[in-house]
């Protein structure tokens, strides 16, 4: 078995085997681009070596040597030289990045030998003996285990004693000083003398690497993240010569990508800084500068990167993202992979990439992850605010958020937990911080460019950042900051604008998302390629507006009992509900048919041409009206006010409060007691849908009324209508029978009385599990069925929403009795099992019958698959999910034709 590939042998597509870091170092150096010379130790090795017990396999050294031998041929250095000493860095890499694999360990191959031979190279004692002490540190805290703290502390008692205020500052004498207190900390802590031998340091260090993959961290990301063997098994080891980019002023390191990874604009995007090693830029200690610099500090550098930026997209096709360094005015590649990006960054690269002919329009498509579409849709300041900026950072992760700020991630964790809207407030942020970070609106922090760790992660998880804001000022202990003369104490709103970097005080108004130009244009692609058709949920002119705008080619659902809970409704409402017969109920019903006719003829309008699926009132009666408890009380408090009134004084102003009194207290009295004969054990399974329909059969009517007059009236003004309405809760043929026979007689009123035709489609929602059954007998009336997902769920599982989620399904998802909430992602194996058996059914009483889905499930990207799998007809959901249905319904349709 192979088990050192020289970076000359492997490929990008070795990632398996060589790890993602070595793969692609080994595909930059084919490309022909200056790579390091250096080996990779596969992954396989790293199994053997966990395999045997954690024991080095048998000759793995000997095969490391003569890896080391190529590099010494092609740098002309000399490990363990103490003239002309190879150094090299040991880097972990698997198939995929993770945390908790080792560290990178830079200097290999130091000591107090070969540091002479380092002073020689670089021509100076001090760069020498800093090289040395970092390495002795991170060598022993990375490889060894030893505290790191240990050597912080010590470092710092040096610095005070020289008088030194930065690292910098301190002379070849006190670093040699620094590098003996290093060694004896590691000899105190391990009982032995640091290893000189540059081998040794070399063995030590490559069996860190692979007892890392079994670092607790490492398995439990592996678990959390599903990374199975086939996808990532064992790390590689990357030995690279070290190239110095701290060897003086025509040195620097630096970050890039090949494109704006917040915006996607196609620009060289990056950081860097002079006279650095490694880490720096990443770590965020000191604000690096943009990359746009070095045009005029190291122009030729600069034309090269360009030119690499072209070479690396052309190859991978994919925005990269690449660390590099300059060593006395050459440049050195170190990594690049695939830029992560945030989803507007991701939208515009992917498009302008076809444009640019690098990538077609269905890699476009598939290249975009549906759910990332609605982080999209971020809100934005007013234009018209007036509020002023007291500070400006980097734009770092776009998006507008206010919030309270705190100023620790524990805080913002238990802040935004108590549901409050947190502003994440930091000097710079470190992996550990990632759980504030979920917890907050938007992130700040005063130091750390574009590419430091609070930027990366905000744009991962698509939250607004400003990083690098120098003029903050943070007092962690006192949980205060301060800009300028303000202070800002912990718990005060701040507003940050990660699309310009601004910093507001106090809240400021934001204005809805739309979507951006190349959104369209890519959903307009993905248009072309779905079969699913894609409706909206909605209830009202202005959603109905909203959803046209996000592409919706109809409303699938739009539901009557929301117009009836609008304020100026309510009360005849009730009251309708109120009266206990048909008589009782008439003049309320009276009063409302014109409401809700209004209601219509305005939808009908905002979606001319596209179908509008009505359906009759759903909800059990009794949810319209007050609480009985809130009711008794208010009976109580009446009474009391009643018997404290001073009636012996007999004025009129107290007879009459004493009058009114009496009314309404009758009144609220016998509304109780109406809700009283209301009230249902089991709501859910109650009195509603179609079964408030039958009893009730003069509200059905009404409501059937309403739309088909709103149709009627629309069309004679000449507006292009497909109307249809349909029945929730069915279970039976018989209930859509006794329906349709209340509608078809006012739709021969209706014609009678506008003299015109209205083309009124007739359906059933399918919620109930009979219904799938009988989908056969049902269709025969049915001309449309659409899936009611969230009660059939209900149904399926017999598990009751709330009090599921509330109480047990939290523990089943964790503890995979299932492996999903079924309420968010259909449920196929159960669920979907019974919409297979309707669609079979319904269709062959009628085969051409229309069956479209308008539970939540509609807008999530994993059911909008299953819904293309069993060829629906369309899916329907939320206006803002509908741009994720869209591009997921295309990506299913490619999906679905590939295989
Ligand atoms: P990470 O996976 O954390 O990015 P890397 O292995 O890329 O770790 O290394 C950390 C830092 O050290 C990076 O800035 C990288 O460019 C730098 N580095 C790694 N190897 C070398 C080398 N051979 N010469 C100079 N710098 C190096
Ligand atoms: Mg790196
Ligand atoms: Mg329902």
């Amino acid at each position: 078995m192979k088990r050192i590939y020289l970076f000359e042998e492997g490929a990008a597509k070795d990632k398996r085997l060589l790890g993602g870091k070595g793969a692609n170092l080994a595909e930059m150096m084919k490309m022909g681009l200056p790579v390091p010379p250096g080996f990779i130790i596969t992954t396989e090795t790293c199994l053997e070596y966990s395999g045997a017990g954690e024991k080095m396999p048998e000759r793995l050294m000997d095969e490391v040597a003569t890896g080391i031998k190529h590099i010494e041929e092609k740098t002309g250095k000399k490990f363990g030289d103490i003239h002309n000493p190879l150094l090299v860095s040991v880097r972990s890499g698997a198939a995929i990045s993770m945390p908790g694999m080792m560290d990178t360990i830079l200097n290999l191959g130091l000591n107090d030998e070969t540091v002479k031979g380092l002073t020689e190279l670089g021509g100076n004692e001090r760069f020498a003996y800093d090289a040395y002490r970092r390495f002795i540190a991170m060598f022993c805290k990375i490889a060894m285990g030893v505290q790191g703290e240990l050597f912080d502390e010590t470092f710092e008692r040096i610095k005070r004693k020289h008088g030194a205020k930065y690292d910098t500052d301190l002379d070849a004498e006190a670093l040699k000083e620094v590098v003996k207190e290093f060694k004896k900390i590691c000899k105190d802590a391990l009982g032995k003398e640091f290893p000189s031998d540059p081998y040794e340091q070399l063995r030590l260090a490559i069996e860190a690497v692979f007892k890392s993959w079994n670092s607790p961290r490492c398995v439990a990301y592996r678990k959390e993240f599903k990374i199975t063997p086939d996808i990532a098994n064992g790390t590689a080891v990357n030995v690279v010569a070290m190239v110095f980019g701290n060897m003086g002023n025509d040195s620097a390191t630096g970050v890039a990508f090949t494109r704006d990874p917040a915006t996607g604009e196609n620009v060289l995007f990056g950081e860097y800084l002079t006279n650095a090693q490694g880490e720096d830029v990443v770590a965020g200690v000191r604000t690096p500068k943009p990359i746009s610099k070095m045009k005029d500090e190291m122009p030729q550098i600069y034309q090269e990167l360009l030119k690499f930026r072209d070479i690396l997209e052309h190859r991978y096709r994919e925005v990269q993202d690449f660390e590099f360094t300059i060593e006395r005015g050459k440049l050195h590649m170190l990594q690049t992979r695939g830029g992560k990006m945030n989803a507007e960054a991701r939208v515009k690269t992917a498009v302008d990439m076809v444009k640019e002919g690098i990538i077609t329009k269905e890699e476009a498509i598939l290249r975009l992850y549906p759910e990332q579409l609605e982080k999209l849709m971020h809100k934005r300041i007013d234009p018209k605010s007036k509020a002023k900026s007291i500070a400006r950072g980097l734009a770092a992760s776009p998006g507008a958020a206010s919030g309270i700020a705190i100023f620790s991630a524990d805080d913002a964790e238990r802040e935004g937990k108590a549901g409050k809207d947190v502003i994440l407030v930091r000097e710079e942020t470190k992996p550990e911080d990632v759980h504030g970070f979920f917890a907050s609106q938007g992130i700040l922090t005063s130091r750390g460019g574009k590419t430091s760790h609070a930027a990366v992660v905000a744009r991962g998880i698509g939250k607004p950042c400003v990083s690098g804001c120098e003029a903050i000022r943070i007092d962690v202990r006192a949980k205060k900051a301060y800009i300028g003369k303000a202070v800002i104490n912990e718990g005060d709103v701040l507003t940050i604008d990660g699309s310009s970097g601004d910093v507001y005080l106090g809240e400021v108004s934001m204005i809805e998302p739309e979507l951006g130009e190349e959104l369209l244009e890519l959903l307009k692609w993905a248009d072309k390629k779905r079969r699913l058709g894609v409706l909206a949920n909605t209830d009202t002119p202005e959603g109905a507006l909203q959803a046209r705008k996000f592409g919706a080619e109809g409303i699938g659902l739009c539901r009557t009992e929301r117009m009836f809970n609008a304020t100026d409704r309510l009360p005849l409402v009730q009251a309708m509900i109120l009266s206990e017969t048909a008589d009782e109920r008439k003049p309320y019903l009276e009063k409302l048919l014109p409401m809700q006719k209004q209601d219509f003829k305005e939808i009908l309008k905002a979606m001319e041409g596209l179908p509008v699926t009505v359906r009759l009132l759903d909800p059990p009666l009794h949810e319209f009206l007050p609480s009985y408890e809130e009711l008794q009380r208010d009976v109580d408090d009446l009474k009391k006010e009643r018997e404290s009134l001073p009636l012996k004084r007999k004025t009129s102003v107290i007879t009459k409060r004493a009058k009114d009194l009496e009314n309404t207290i009758a009144e609220k009295e016998k509304m109780a007691k109406r809700i009283r004969t209301l009230a249902e054990i089991n709501p859910m399974l109650g009195h509603r849908g179609v079964r408030v329909g039958i009893t009730e059969p003069d509200i059905y009517e009404t409501q059937i009324r309403a739309y088909f007059e709103a149709c009627a009236e629309v069309m004679k003004e000449g507006t292009m209508i497909k109307p249809e309405l349909m029945v929730p809760n069915v279970c039976t043929l018989q209930e859509l029978i006794v329906v349709k026979e209340i509608l078809d007689r006012v739709a021969s009123e209706v014609e009678q009385k506008y003299g015109l035709k209205v083309p009124m489609k007739f359906g059933t929602m399918i919620e109930v599990v009979r219904a799938c059954l009988e989908a056969d007998q049902i269709a025969k009336v049915a001309e449309f069925f659409s899936f009611g997902t969230n009660d059939l769920t209900q149904a399926t599982f017999s598990f009751s929403r709330e009090d599921a989620e509330n109480k047990f399904l939290p523990f089943y998802t964790e503890n995979k009795v299932l492996p999903d909430n079924p309420f968010q992602t259909l449920d196929i194996e159960g669920v979907g099992k019974l919409m297979k058996i309707c669609i079979e059914l319904g269709r062959k009483t009628r085969p051409d019958i229309k069956i479209g889905i308008c539970g939540e499930h509609g807008g999530d990207p994993k059911s909008v698959e299953f819904c293309d799998d069993i060829k629906l007809t369309y899916v329907s959901c939320s206006p803002y999910r509908v741009p994720i249905a869209r591009l997921a319904a295309a990506q299913a349709a490619l999906r679905n034709q590939s295989s």
